[in-house]
């Protein structure tokens, strides 16, 4: 099973690539973004104002610098307007667009972010079930280690708990 749910901060671990949950403009912000960027150092945001920003669902690479990570996937989950305006899909679509960036680059490992359920107010548990499901889907066909990454026991347990029923499925 290479499905995991952890507590910890994404700064420190030492993966192919952390995913960051990052906005339109690419150039920093705050919750994960910012520890991102203080973290890797000015060097990433120097990167990231080639990159012409990013379109919500979409992702985009850079190195990791000072991360202990080697790369950095940048992807932009939806804000919630109340799910009526495409968010699950968006949604989605962050978390597909990044795994297929880490394939194509070869990487073996990727660490997620909750995506959305910071700033960008996505309900945590709906946001959860797209994150296990999306990872799920790929497994079936790629292999890759993947971490999703909690912030808070509850977040954990919301992860683990999924996990484990969605994959009897
Ligand atoms: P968004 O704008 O996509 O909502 P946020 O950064 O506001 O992004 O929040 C996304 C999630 O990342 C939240 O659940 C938050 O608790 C979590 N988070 C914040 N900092 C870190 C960190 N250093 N490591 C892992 N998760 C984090």
């Amino acid at each position: 099973m290479s499905l995991k749910a952890i507590k910890g901060d994404i700064t420190k671990l030492n993966v192919d690539a952390i995913v960051n949950a990052a906005n339109r403009t690419l150039l920093g912000g705050g919750g994960v973004d910012g520890a991102i960027h203080r973290a890797a150092g000015k060097e990433l945001l120097k990167e990231c104002r080639t990159l012409a920003g990013c379109e919500t669902g979409q992702a985009k690479i850079t190195k990791g610098y000072k991360l202990p990570a080697k790369h950095v996937i940048h992807t932009v989950g939806p804000v919630w307007h109340g799910g009526e305006q495409g968010e699950p899909e968006l949604l989605k679509n962050a978390y597909q667009n990044s795994l297929k960036l880490a394939r194509e680059n070869q990487l073996a490992s990727i660490a997620f972010p909750a995506i959305s359920t910071g700033v960008y107010g996505y309900p945590k548990e709906k946001a959860a079930q797209i994150a296990v499901e999306a990872c799920l889907d790929f497994l079936k066909e790629y292999e890759m280690a993947i971490l999703l990454v909690a912030f808070s026991d509850s977040d954990l347990n919301r992860y683990q708990q999924l996990i484990e029923n969605m994959s009897e499925k």
